[in-house]
């Protein structure tokens, strides 16, 4: 395995993201004991923390990809340490400074977003085909409400039905929004994640330009990265939007009356809480309120949930990278949904979504549970 040389530089990199936080480090270990990876390897961020404070690394290299950005190390460290921008930033510097470089299912990932604007590596005319049967209308200045639907549902045949089932929704509250024309791109959350800073900020600027030049005001999404970043990362380059989650949507809509349900869901349902909408974001009752209000639905507790939920494997753009079978967290948590005798795992994005699908279909356990974007179970209620 390819060993990562000495470099001083992440210290003025990790500078640069924010702060020296992590000089408040005194090594007690809780972020090691708190990271999901504990569960199928080591992979000590203690250490990688240590070795950033003394500004030199030799881990393996492999080690500097690992971090899912999961928040729950954050949450826990004792001291503060903004362990994430650690991460980043240690990924940032050895591949600008071109000591190691990115998995090569990464580099083709942030490749295909750099020149076509999205992961998937499809023309960007094709990101509305998704909606083309659906009679959406293209959002223009005046229109209430943006909905941005996340490349992966924009592309992935698969994901799409979430995007789809959230189109019926709005339609049928007869909320006045539309969607853009394609020339917006990804929102940039996971390749600030993985260290590329240069490719974020040309990507987050070029959907400001768009959001601005359409007058777009308020923004609902389907995927807490896209909330994160334009709630929380767009503001520092200048796009200040109103910007809701589905599930916060989807809750104000029910509390209004606006939606009327006519079906039950008699089915055991679990929720999975996705990293970026609970730990990064602290959302948590929204997506429990839209799923209770459901006719006929049980909303069950897997044992990790809420702050303690366990990520499905796809932050920090682990999403574009092989994760070697038996290390899938989404394995695990496929688990865990049958131990609470789960039916239904209803998720919130579409991350979430792509991982779990794919670990259902190789446990085989396709009989015992179904993975549904809340979207879709509200859909089907109505
Ligand atoms: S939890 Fe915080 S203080 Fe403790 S080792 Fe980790 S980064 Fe350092
Ligand atoms: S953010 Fe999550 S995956 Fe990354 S080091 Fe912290 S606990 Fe581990």
């Amino acid at each position: 395995m390819e060993s990562v040389t000495p470099f001083k530089e992440v210290a003025d990199i990790i500078k640069e993201e924010g702060g020296d936080a992590f000089k408040l480090c005194y090594q007690c270990g809780t972020c090691t004991a708190a990271c999901p990876w504990h569960m199928v390897r080591n992979f000590p961020p203690r250490r990688m923390i240590h070795q950033a404070q003394l500004g030199l690394s030799d881990f393996e290299a492999e080690d500097m990809w690992l971090c899912v950005t999961c928040n729950a190390c954050v949450q826990r460290c004792p001291r503060g340490v903004e362990i994430i921008d650690i991460m980043r930033a240690l990924r940032r510097s050895i591949t600008s400074l071109g000591v190691a470089q990115a998995p090569d299912a990464l580099r083709m990932t942030i490749k295909n977003i750099s020149s076509l604007g999205n992961p998937l590596g499809e023309p960007a005319e094709k990101r509305v085909d998704w909606a083309k049967d659906l009679d959406v209308k293209t959002y223009t200045e005046g229109t209430e409400v943006l909905y941005f639907s996340c490349c992966i549902p924009a592309y992935d045949a698969k994901i799409q039905r979430a995007a789809r089932a959230t189109v019926k929704i709005l339609k049928q509250a007869e909320i006045d929004f539309g969607i853009l024309d394609g020339t917006e791109n990804c929102c940039g959350e996971s390749v600030r994640k993985v260290g590329d800073e240069n490719l974020f900020q040309r990507l987050a600027q070029n959907n400001i330009a768009i959001f601005n030049k359409n007058r777009v005001t308020k923004i609902v999404v389907t995927s807490p990265h896209c909330y994160h970043s334009f709630k929380n990362e767009y503001p520092e380059l200048g796009g200040k939007f109103e910007v809701w989650h589905f599930s916060q949507y989807l809750a104000e809509l029910i509390k209004e009356g606006r939606l009327k349900f006519t079906q039950e869901i008699n089915k055991r349902v679990t929720y999975h809480d996705p990293c970026y909408l609970g730990r990064h974001n602290d959302i948590y009752q929204a997506p429990r309120q839209v799923l209770e209000s459901i006719p006929g639905l049980e909303l069950v507790e897997m044992a990790y949930c809420r702050e303690n939920s366990l990520c499905c494997g796809g932050g920090g753009g682990r999403i574009w990278m092989e994760t070697k079978k038996g290390e899938r967290f989404s394995d695990t948590r496929i688990e865990q949904a049958l131990e609470v005798g789960a039916e239904i795992m209803a998720v919130a994005c579409p991350y979430c979504m792509s991982n779990l699908d794919d670990s259902l279909l190789t446990s085989g356990k396709e009989e015992s549970l179904e993975i549904r974007d809340i979207a879709e179970l509200v859909q089907q209620a109505l």
